[in-house]
């Protein structure tokens, strides 16, 4: 319905520290459907961008930091599938590369203080209550209809795996996968702190907790926190690999995933998936 043809091969990441340790690490290329319509923000916008053309709505009305990967996916999907988009961002008025990237996709930024941000429907019903165009998209591509656009990633794996492991924010990809998965144990790496709220979000998505295991020791600080060991772990893993990589989201999950394989968490011969759920333009806040 949506005419978008992508492009997200999954390759084998050959490592001499994972050959030593007798495991095999694929990773599901997310980050080259679309430089900016990005990685599990596209799976996340599908359904909804779908269900705005379908009841011909001309608005898009969403909400996120003023780095957000999310935004900046909408704000370019906007223009592609012709909808006007509005964001708002969480704090004061600030300029950044990702806020003048949105725009440059024509999206209207508006600032909200933090605790206006925190009730979206409000927002919402205040600013676009009264006109029956716009469309309302959670914070993060969050909610059941972001889950099922990452459940369809699952039908293009060709591997068989023992493990799948993702990054999480609000936890909706991970919920994806478990909504579409039977065989693989799934493995989630939240990038905040107390990242256990995350079983809670499974559950109100429908998906199953039990067949989810979270790794909460690897969000170095918090959301957008980072020390020199990932730096240098990045540094080291874009130089060995030819994949690029950013703290926020990515680095942390390849860098819990290579904690684990050091402490011998896997047996010999796992076959574990991940999944590059993009975001690359993070990056720039880190240049
Ligand atoms: C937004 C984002 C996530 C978090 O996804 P959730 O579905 O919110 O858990 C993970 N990785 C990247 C690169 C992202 O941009």
């Amino acid at each position: 319905m949506l005419d978008f043809d992508f492009y997200s091969p999954e390759e084998e990441i050959v490592l001499p520290f994972y050959e030593e340790h007798g495991i095999r690490v694929f990773v599901k290329r997310d980050d080259l459907i679309h430089p900016y319509i990005s990685g599990n923000k596209w799976r996340k916008l599908k359904y909804p961008l779908e269900e705005a053309l379908l009841t011909n709505k001309k608005i898009l009305v969403t909400f996120g930091g003023a780095w957000s990967n999310h935004l900046l996916a909408t704000a370019c999907a906007g223009a592609k599938f012709r909808f006007q988009t509005v964001g708002f961002v969480r704090g004061e008025g600030v300029q950044n590369p990702v806020l003048a990237l949105c725009k440059l996709f024509g999206m209207q930024l508006h600032f909200v203080d933090r605790e206006s941000y925190r009730n979206k429907p409000a927002l919402f019903e205040k600013h676009f209550g009264h006109r029956d165009n716009a469309y309302f998209i959670d914070e993060g591509g969050y909610g059941e209809k972001g889950a099922w656009g990452v459940k369809d990633l699952l039908e293009e794996i060709k591997g068989v795996y023992d493990h799948c492991f993702c990054a999480c924010g609000t936890g909706t990809t991970l919920a994806g996968l478990a909504l579409g998965n039977s065989a693989m144990q799934l493995h989630g790496v939240p990038v905040l702190k107390g990242g256990e709220f995350i079983y809670e979000e499974l559950r109100k998505l429908h998906a199953d907790p039990l067949q989810v295991t979270l790794h909460l020791d690897y969000h170095l600080g918090g959301y957008a926190k980072s020390n020199a060991e990932l730096q240098a772990f990045i540094q080291t893993f874009c130089q060995q690999t030819g994949i690029m990589i950013e703290p926020t989201y990515t680095g942390k999950l390849y860098y819990a995933l290579h904690d684990l394989i050091a402490k011998d968490y896997f047996v010999k011969g796992s076959k574990i998936l991940t999944i590059h759920t993009g975001g690359l333009t993070g990056l720039l806040g880190y240049l």
